[in-house]
């Protein structure tokens, strides 16, 4: 088999496009070819593993009634009391743990990768592992029962995931170069996908991890001043066509808009804004724009062992 130019590792449906959506059209412009390998395209098992996922599906049940893509989802970020308390008129009609809704939801997404991905001249592969908030321990107990939980530390009892995704990231098609998730904001499944990639692949680039990075102080957090100072970072330049291809691929990821953006001008002013911030992180470091760049996406490496 011929060996793919890159390979972009995307824990969920989104990641690899809102972090990195300019930097694959640019590869598919160029004529190189590109494979986004999403890990949690599972379908949700036949039970509720908690209260939290019973709650979801039947904030989901309630947005797929309706108009799709208008609804909050906690796929990224901690839900807070007050939304929660907000949601609930709208949750009438929707069966307790309807879970085929979750399977609703994850035929959904995968439609709007292979749409977004279409877009960037990328192929899709999806994998069939388990969002963080269906994993269950060995007691069958919830690993992440509660929205917070999806952004503590690893669960222990989690380390059969890892190893597992290390096996099937082993048996991925062979390519020149391969991008993980930095982790930026902590996401359990961002750095599963990580410290299971790290075991299986040779100088991998690691990319900032949008919508993430927005938050003041995340970048940092993933990426402190010791380890910054110790790896090397690319910047890869985003003119008007790169930035407004990846506009355009994650505005195809409709059931996840409502959750970062307030309509599609708010997407392209955000995604815009955050190219704005790694090029001047990129200036900051002592790299020379050339005039057509107006966004960036940065890079890393760790330093070669
Ligand atoms: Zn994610």
């Amino acid at each position: 088999m011929k060996p793919y130019d890159h390979l972009y590792l995307s824990p969920h449906f989104d990641d690899a496009v809102l972090s990195c959506g300019g930097q694959i059209a640019r590869h598919t412009a160029a004529g190189q070819s590109v494979l986004v390998v999403t890990i949690t395209g599972g379908d949700p098992p036949a039970e509720a593993p908690s209260d939290t996922v019973a709650m979801l599906h039947q904030r989901w049940a309630t947005s797929l009634a309706a108009v799709p893509g208008t609804f909050r989802s906690a796929w990224h970020f901690p839900t807070n009391p007050q939304e929660e308390e907000a949601a609930k008129p709208s949750l009438e009609g929707a069966a307790p743990g309807d879970l085929s809704v979750g399977a609703a939801i994850v035929a959904q997404r995968r439609a709007e990768d292979r749409a977004a991905l279409a877009l960037l001249g990328a192929e899709p592969l999806h994998l069939s592992f388990l969002d963080c908030i269906y994993r269950c321990g060995p007691d069958a107990e919830a690993l992440y029962p509660g929205p917070a939980d999806m952004f503590s530390p690893l669960n222990p009892a989690d380390e059969a995931t890892i190893a597992a995704l290390a096996e099937a990231f082993a048996a991925l098609p062979p390519a020149h170069q391969v991008y993980l998730p930095l982790g930026v904001g902590n996401h359990v499944d961002h750095l599963a996908t990580r410290r299971a990639a790290e075991r299986v692949f040779a100088a991998p680039r690691y990319y900032e991890d949008y919508p993430y990075t927005a938050r003041p102080g995340a970048l940092t957090e993933a990426l402190p001043p010791e380890t910054r100072a110790a790896w090397s970072a690319a910047t890869v330049w985003l003119d008007e066509a790169a930035l407004a291809a990846k506009t355009a691929a994650v505005g195809a990821y409709a059931s996840q808009l409502s959750s970062f953006f307030a309509n599609a001008d708010d997407l392209a002013a955000q995604l815009r804004a955050d190219g704005r911030r790694a090029l001047a992180d990129a200036l900051a470091d002592g790299d020379t724009a050339p005039a057509w760049a107006v966004a960036a996406e940065r890079l890393w490496a760790a330093p070669s062992s």
